[in-house]
C-alpha cells in the first residue's frame, strides 16, 4: 500500500479521509494531525473566538479591578503637568514683569533728568555735598570688595546690570558713608529706594 492510499479518521467528524486531508504532524499517526482540514479550521476558529472573548473579559476585569488606581494614576498625571505648566509659565511672566519694571524705571529716570535739568543738577550737588559732609568714607577697592561679595549682583532685583551705591540710612537722613552703610543696588532699584531706609543686606 503506498501512501496514498491510507486513510485515517477524524478525531472530530469520524470521517475517513488520505492522508493529505491532514496537516502534517511528527507525534500523530502516520505522521499527520487528528483532525482533517476542515474540522481542524472549525476548531481553531472556535477557539480563536473563545480565546477572544477570553482575554475580553480579563480585561475587563482587570479594568474594573484597577479603574480606581487607574484613575488616581491619571489625575496625578494631569496634576503634574498642570503644575508643570503653571510653574514655567510663573517663571516666565516673573523674569519678563522683573525686567520690563526695570525697563520702565529706567525710561522713566532719564525722563524725568531730561525734563528736570535743574533740579536734577541741584540733586547732584546736593547729594555731593551730603556725602562730603557724612561721616565716614569707603575705598574704591572696597566698594568692588562688597560687589564680589554679593556676586555682583543687585540686591533688591538680582540683575547684574551696572551697580550703583546705595546708603541703606540715605545721606540725607543723617546716614554715614561709611561702607558698613552701603550696598550695591541697579540704577532703577536705586530709584525705586529713593530716601527709604531699607537693607537688602
Ligand atoms: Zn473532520
Ligand atoms: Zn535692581
Amino acid at each position: 500500500m503506498t501512501e496514498q492510499h491510507i486513510t485515517k479518521p477524524c478525531t472530530s467528524c469520524g470521517k475517513s479521509y488520505p492522508l493529505e486531508a491532514f496537516v502534517r504532524s511528527k507525534t500523530g499517526r502516520y505522521g499527520r494531525g487528528p483532525k482533517c482540514l476542515e474540522c481542524r479550521r472549525a476548531y481553531r476558529k472556535a477557539y480563536k473566538a473563545r480565546r477572544g472573548e477570553f482575554v475580553r473579559q480579563q480585561d475587563k476585569a482587570y479594568y474594573e479591578a484597577h479603574r480606581e488606581q487607574r484613575a488616581a494614576y491619571q489625575r496625578a498625571n494631569r496634576e503634574s503637568r498642570r503644575e508643570l505648566k503653571r510653574a514655567s509659565r510663573a517663571r516666565l511672566q516673573g523674569t519678563q514683569s522683573a525686567e520690563s519694571e526695570r525697563e520702565r524705571n529706567r525710561l522713566l529716570a532719564l525722563k524725568w533728568h531730561a525734563e528736570n535739568p535743574e533740579k536734577s543738577r541741584e540733586n547732584a550737588l546736593a547729594y555731593r555735598a551730603r556725602r562730603a559732609s557724612a561721616a565716614g568714607s569707603f575705598t574704591l577697592s572696597e566698594w568692588r570688595a562688597l560687589c564680589d561679595f554679593y556676586g555682583n549682583r543687585c540686591l533688591r532685583c538680582g540683575s547684574d546690570g551696572p551697580l550703583t551705591v546705595d546708603h541703606v540710612i540715605p545721606l540725607i537722613r543723617g546716614g554715614s558713608n561709611d561702607i558698613s552703610n552701603i550696598q550695591p543696588l541697579c540704577g532703577p532699584c536705586n530709584c525705586a529706594k529713593g530716601a527709604k531706609i531699607i537693607d537688602y543686606r
